[in-house]
């Protein structure tokens, strides 16, 4: 147990994407933020938005790149929310391993929610890559 907030590392996952290291299904890019699909999906539609600033986690976040982040996520929501006709839309993130973060660059999860319906596992299983990018152009279309 600690108090300390771990510093961000650039080698993560997410850093890689921004850097155009490793490919992602994109939705929607501004100066500030990346938004994409998440490829082990706890729901169809489930996506995700990325600040361009790193940092860890909420705790080490800049005030300014929360807004920006919270403001872009809201609009992705609102679009995923449409373009599955959806009946409601989870909002998750995560702080530390202790509360279920697996990427240490801060991350909002969006998912589209369906009456009846419940939340699939967190990272259970990779979807299939034409999925991923059907689900991904359908957000888009809807912005
Ligand atoms: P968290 O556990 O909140 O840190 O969430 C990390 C999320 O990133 C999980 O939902 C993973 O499925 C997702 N993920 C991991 N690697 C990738 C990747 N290369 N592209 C898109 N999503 C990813």
């Amino acid at each position: 147990m600690t108090n300390t907030v771990s510093p961000y590392a650039n080698d993560n996952i997410f850093a890689k994407i921004l850097r155009g290291e490793i490919p992602c299904h994109k939705i929607y890019e501004d100066d500030d933020v990346l938004a994409f699909m998440d490829v082990m999906p706890q729901g169809t539609g489930h996506s995700l938005v990325i600040p361009k600033q790193g940092s860890r986690n909420l705790l080490d976040a800049d005030t300014q790149v929360l807004g920006k982040l919270i403001a872009a996520t809201q609009k992705i929501a609102i679009a995923a929310k449409k373009a599955f006709d959806a009946d409601g839309i989870t909002i998750m993130q995560f702080n530390e391993t202790a509360a279920g973060q697996t990427v240490f660059h801060l991350h909002f999860h969006i998912i589209p929610r369906f009456d009846g319906i419940e939340l699939g596992g967190h990272t259970g299983k990779m979807e299939d890559q034409e999925v991923l990018s059907a689900n991904c152009k359908k957000i888009v279309a809807s912005l």
